[in-house]
């Protein structure tokens, strides 16, 4: 679906409550964490699901506004007066312009990063299905999320063990950021995940790239054939979820991991082409 294709009528006004740097001092990459109220008690939105931006535009070329989705990446919570208190994450991030080559700093995400304490902004939404909690308790979940990808399975992971979910499975969570947003999630200070470490049922497994060099690509194909058998074994079973979220290029890559890990593309193609149909491969990709 075209970004230009979603409904948008329907506009929330958010407050910042807090702006923070959470991608570490050292990398080259800014990812900030943003909390915003809702003012009207009447937007809903469920983990997995992602609300919209309206970042004001240039008038004098026709864009009023320019409209992006973010997902949400923290369980929403509702607070005393009625409003909603989300959390998202956001890269900011530049493009390369195909023809001068030269590098323009992207429109939505410049604008969060740069959104201040108590200023203001137009939220619409929200947008796709939530993440369901599998109906067999003891159901195993392997979540892939890469960069910014790992914002929603924040959120999931939080659902599954704070919430009220009765969830006993497994969960696996691959996860790797050039960013360095996934040590974030992983450190001492907000150890959103490190919660979890000693409940025997959840595992997470990073894909690391060799610091100090951020620019170093993540190793995907590493992490997920380091627990190739277990995973293969695991996609096997008819109560086994795959979970994936990040930039559209991870679709590629864990095709080819897949395959390798199932001993040919075709024998992965015929796999993922079940769980697909099963509903058991869910992606959200940008
Ligand atoms: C369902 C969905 C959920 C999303 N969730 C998030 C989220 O939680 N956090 C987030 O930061 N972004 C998320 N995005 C991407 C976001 O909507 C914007 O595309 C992104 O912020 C760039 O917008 P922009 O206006 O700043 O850049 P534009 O002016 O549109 O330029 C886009 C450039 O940024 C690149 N880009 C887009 N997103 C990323 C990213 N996350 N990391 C690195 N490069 C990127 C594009 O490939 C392109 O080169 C999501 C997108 C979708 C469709």
């Amino acid at each position: 679906m075209r970004l230009q294709d979603y409904d948008t009528q329907t506009q929330f006004q958010a407050k910042v409550v807090a702006t923070k740097r959470i991608s570490p001092a050292e990398s080259p990459d800014e990812v900030r964490e943003l909390v915003l109220d809702v003012d009207r008690g009447d937007f809903v939105i469920e983990v997995g699901q992602s609300l919209g931006v309206l970042a004001p535009g240039q008038s004098e070329f026709g864009q009023e506004k320019h409209f992006r989705l973010y997902s949400v990446a923290d369980v929403p919570e509702r607070l005393d007066g009625g409003q909603l208190r989300l959390r998202v994450c956001v890269k900011r991030c530049s493009y390369i312009d195909a023809y001068s080559g030269e590098e323009y700093p992207g429109i939505a995400s410049n604008y969060l990063c740069d959104l201040r304490e108590s200023d203001t902004l137009i939220l619409t939404g929200p947008y796709g299905l939530a993440f369901e909690v599998p109906a067999e308790p003891k159901a195993n979940l392997i979540l892939i999320g890469m960069g910014t990808g790992i914002a929603p399975f924040r959120a999931f992971v939080n659902h599954l063990y704070r919430g009220d979910t009765g969830f006993q499975g497994r969960v696996f969570l691959f996860h790797g950021a050039r960013s360095g947003l996934d040590l974030l999630y992983m450190n001492e200070e907000s150890d959103d995940f490190a919660q979890y470490y000693d409940n025997s049922t959840f595992q997470a497994i990073r894909a690391l790239s060799s610091r100090p060099s951020w620019s170093q690509r993540i190793d995907w194909a590493a992490a997920l054939e380091s627990r190739g058998e277990e995973l293969w074994n695991m996609l096997g079973e008819s109560d086994t979820y795959v979970y994936v979220a990040g930039l559209e290029i991870i679709r590629d890559e864990l095709d080819k991991v897949f395959g390798k890990i199932a001993g040919s593309p075709e024998k992965w193609a015929r796999r993922k082409a079940e769980l697909e149909a099963g509903r058991r491969w869910i992606e959200l990709v940008y």
